[in-house]
């Protein structure tokens, strides 16, 4: 399935699209840059709805209504992140712990996450993997052994 995923996206969103796919989660943010036209078109041929903004984001989603709505969000003034990582189909526990760091400390908590060690059914959520394209899930699990975020991955493996 990711081989017909666009080569030039970073390898992060082909694990956002792939989950997207198989059904694990209502809508895939992307960044695009200046290829919104190339991924309008690529989203179609799949049957996806894409909205794109002026920056350089998409949102891929089945529903056009949700594709829409998820842009309009991010693209609303002020703290957004538990709204938008309902939208993204992230588990609740994450996302507030996302929202509680912000924009700013997602990376830091991503490492600090990513340096534990993943034991038995949590080997799938280590976040290590994220940006290489190679993991599980599309969001930054709030620990190392978050049940919620183990789910998901698992659901996604069986697929
Ligand atoms: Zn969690």
């Amino acid at each position: 399935m990711t081989g017909r995923i666009p080569s030039w996206l970073p390898p992060s969103a082909v694990t956002d699209i792939d989950l997207l796919m198989l059904g694990l989660k209502p809508a895939a943010r992307l960044y695009v840059g200046e290829r919104g036209r190339e991924i309008r078109g690529w989203a179609r041929v799949q049957g996806l709805f894409c909205s794109a903004d002026r920056d350089g984001y998409a949102v891929l989603s089945r529903s056009g209504a949700t594709a829409r709505r998820v842009l309009d969000v991010d693209r609303r003034p002020g703290r957004h992140a538990v709204a938008l990582g309902r939208m993204l189909g992230y588990p609740e526990c994450c996302t507030r712990a996302a929202a509680k760091v912000g924009d700013e400390g997602i990376d830091a908590m991503c490492d600090a996450v990513a340096a534990r060690r993943f034991r038995g059914k949590f080997k799938g959520i280590d976040p290590g993997a994220y940006r290489a394209g190679r993991a599980l899930l599309s969001h930054v699990p709030c620990s190392h052994n978050c049940g919620a975020s183990a789910k998901l991955a698992m659901r996604r493996s069986e697929c």
